[in-house]
């Protein structure tokens, strides 16, 4: 299934070495991202001052997102039918393109020229926004984080905080530019008042209200959104049409499993007990009811995530529930921020999912920009093996592309190089046979004086090590330990 789609192609860019390169020589941008990955952090970290109890909460959220999945192709049948009963439409969307344009058609359907946008990552997948402009709808988000990177022209750069990498100062100075008859300010409260006087009438005056889903439930056919400013409700309530869109991996078979996940989610993500809203939603206006959408449409979108259920390990992948504290805690995200990666979804969750959408070829150095320590996989409130599936995609991108495999990863072998293979055969040789393994390290140790002195990025960004103080056998002398 060819899941590349014209609208990715032309924005994706793929180019994350010299931007990451970049980000590392742009110090406002690292003390910006290490001052707001520290306090998410210790957020987080006070919301579960109890181990046991975290562990188990991760226990069941784990159980809940493996058994939708296992469970995905009958739970997505059983999401339609209740849904059509409720009378939601369902669309099935194989690829970016065929999403927007079944929500361009919905658009046309009712000559709506404004769209008011609640967050949603998925949206951000497939640029809405740029396609919908160009047939001539406007599409203005609602979210004020995503109000912001909408005015500067810019993409998110952390999938729960899209403006993180802004400071106060720089979002003053862009509402004064950008929304009429604003003066600059750095005030958090006045800022955060400018946004919503310039949104307010958007509501208003928005033909369609278009939204994510954080979970859906198959058995009752209820869309389940999260959210802490309220525009998630106008949006949903507001317009006389509401289109949902969902990764069609974020189904769970009951209502009751979404409990567990409404707490780890917001405790995992920005640090809250419980976010400030919980929409349900489960059908369009009722006869007698005065408010609520006349129409609502969900339209699930694959792009790829089918390539990552055909594969029993990358599977995994689909746990995700979106939380971000991945990125929070990764060392490469905190030091170049979410920009650098190119894609939707930055950070150690997008260098598993990226491939399956984007294709190995575009994404294979994603998977390398990681040290591997683990930290990712130790925060992820579903337990998804970060590092473990990213050695996997380091795998198959150097994994001959001719080799026949179960489920071959579009680009597989993107990075595939017959010489660098034949060095490592003979590596992996010589570590097998004592004899050889000596001779090789005899003559290594005679030519170290030909290694090169400067190793590039390795000794341009790491603190240098500091010649100890004392010596070891001093330091155990004054703590009276034998030598
Ligand atoms: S991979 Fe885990 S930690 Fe990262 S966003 Fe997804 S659920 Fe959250």
């Amino acid at each position: 299934m060819n899941t590349q789609t014209n609208t990715q192609a032309l924005r994706f860019e793929p180019d994350f070495k010299s931007r990451a390169h970049d980000a590392l020589a742009d110090p406002k941008l690292r003390k910006s991202f290490r001052g707001a990955m520290d306090f998410l952090q210790s957020k987080r970290t006070a919301m579960f001052p109890d181990d046991a109890e975290l562990q188990a909460l991760r226990d069941l959220g784990e159980a809940v997102r493996k058994h939708a999945l296992a469970n995905l192709p009958e739970l997505l049948v059983q999401l339609e039918e209740k849904l059509s009963a409720n009378g939601i439409t369902v669309h099935w969307a194989e690829t970016a393109d065929e999403a927007n344009e079944i929500i361009l058609g919905i658009a046309q359907r009712h000559q709506a020229k404004r769209v008011i946008k609640g967050k949603s990552m998925a949206s951000e997948e497939i640029e809405l926004n740029h396609y919908l402009a160009e047939h001539g709808v406007n599409c203005v988000e609602a979210d004020m984080g995503e109000y912001i990177v909408q005015l500067a022209d810019e993409k998110p750069s952390h999938i729960i905080m899209p403006a993180v990498h802004k400071t106060k100062a720089d979002i003053g100075e862009l509402f004064e530019d950008k929304i009429p008859d604003t003066h600059y300010t750095e005030d958090v409260d006045e800022l955060i008042q400018i946004g919503r006087r310039a949104l307010r009438h958007q509501f208003m005056e928005a033909d369609i209200g278009l939204s994510g889903v954080n979970f859906a439930a198959a058995d009752t056919g209820t869309l389940w959104l999260v959210e802490n400013e309220g525009n998630g409700r106008m949006v949903t309530t507001v317009p006389s049409v509401h289109i949902a869109i969902m990764g069609m991996e974020k189904v769970v078979a009951k209502l009751e499993h979404i409990v567990p996940m409404a707490s780890l989610l917001p405790r995992s993500a920005t640090g809250q007990m419980i976010t400030t809203y919980f929409n349900l939603i489960s059908s369009p206006r009722k006869p007698g009811e005065k408010d609520g959408p006349k129409e609502v449409h969900l339209v699930l979108l694959d792009n790829g995530r089918t390539q990552a259920f055909a594969d029993d390990e990358l599977r995994a992948t689909l746990q995700c529930i979106r939380c971000g504290a991945c990125m929070n805690h990764c060392p490469v995200y905190g030091r170049i921020g979410g920009h650098a990666y190119g894609t939707t979804y930055p950070g150690p969750i997008g260098k598993i999912i990226s491939p399956h959408l984007l294709g190995l070829r575009a994404t294979a150095d994603l998977p390398t920009a990681s040290t591997l320590c683990g930290a990712c996989g130790e925060v992820c409130p579903v337990r998804i093996p970060i590092p473990q599936l990213l050695v996997r995609l380091r795998t198959e991108a150097n994994r001959n592309p001719h080799e026949a495999v179960a489920h071959p990863l579009r680009g597989q072998g993107a990075k595939y190089r017959r010489s660098e293979k034949l060095v490592w055969r003979f590596w992996s040789g010589a570590f097998a046979h004592p004899a050889i393994y000596r001779v090789f390290r005899w003559a290594a140790t005679r030519l170290r004086a030909l290694t090169p002195k400067s190793q590039l990025g390795w000794t341009q960004h790491r603190t240098p090590l500091k010649p100890a103080e004392k010596s070891l056998a001093d330091l155990l002398n004054e703590r009276g330990q034998p030598e």
